[in-house]
């Protein structure tokens, strides 16, 4: 039971089953409190709420990293566009006003700092050391890469690296946070804190 859950979690977009969720939540409230914890990722907000309510209690802060562009597989004529996600005018996905739309009515505005920006450019001045890093954002071995290359060496020892996406099997979905995650666990920077459905969890050393 997550207090303050909002009523509706279930109905914002996202990818996310609620046994990732909850520990994801769980894994926020004790390493939140080392430091901030960073997602890539965020689209609609689905798990930047869980990590909001986890650092709400323990004085902390999510950094929400995410271009809202949509990843390859969102793009038009993929199969996971979603065209209520579309800005027609624009001709791009846009999905930050219904990121905000939800970190706001889950009364998480003073928690959850959005980083509008892709991994690559928000890394590149980065200096503050992280509680948490979530990596959940593109699939394709490049993009997967760059966010555990950027985004690793900020997490402070005792610090959670949490990964999505995560199958064994190529059938179940793309491989690449897959081999992100036998990179960490060969790099010997980490405990392995076991796998929760498609979620990885590890700590650093
Ligand atoms: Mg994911």
């Amino acid at each position: 039971m997550i207090p303050d859950l909002p009523d509706d979690i279930d109905q914002i977009k996202g990818f996310l089953a609620t046994d990732e969720a909850e520990a994801l939540y769980r894994h926020a409230r004790e390493a939140g409190a080392l430091g901030p914890v960073l997602e890539i990722g965020s689209y609609c907000g689905k798990s930047t709420i869980y990590l909001g309510l986890a650092c709400r209690d323990n004085g902390g802060s999510v950094f929400a990293l995410d271009h809202h562009r949509g990843s390859e597989e969102h793009q038009q004529g993929e199969f996971f566009h979603d065209p209520e996600l579309f800005d027609a005018g624009e001709g791009v996905v846009d999905t930050f006003r219904e990121f905000r739309r939800n970190i706001r009515r889950a009364g998480l505005d003073d928690i959850v700092v959005p980083v509008v920006a892709g991994s690559e450019a928000a890394a590149r001045h980065w200096r503050t050391p992280l509680g948490m890093v979530f990596i959940d954002g593109g699939h394709s071995l490049d993009a997967a890469l760059t966010d555990y290359r950027c985004w690793e060496p900020h997490l402070l020892r005792g610090g959670i690296l949490a990964i999505h996406d995560i199958f064994e099997d190529a059938h179940a979905g793309g491989q690449a946070p897959h081999a992100v995650y036998r990179m960490a666990q060969a790099s010997g920077l980490f405990e392995d804190l076991g796998v929760v459905n498609s979620l990885g969890l590890l700590r650093r050393l």
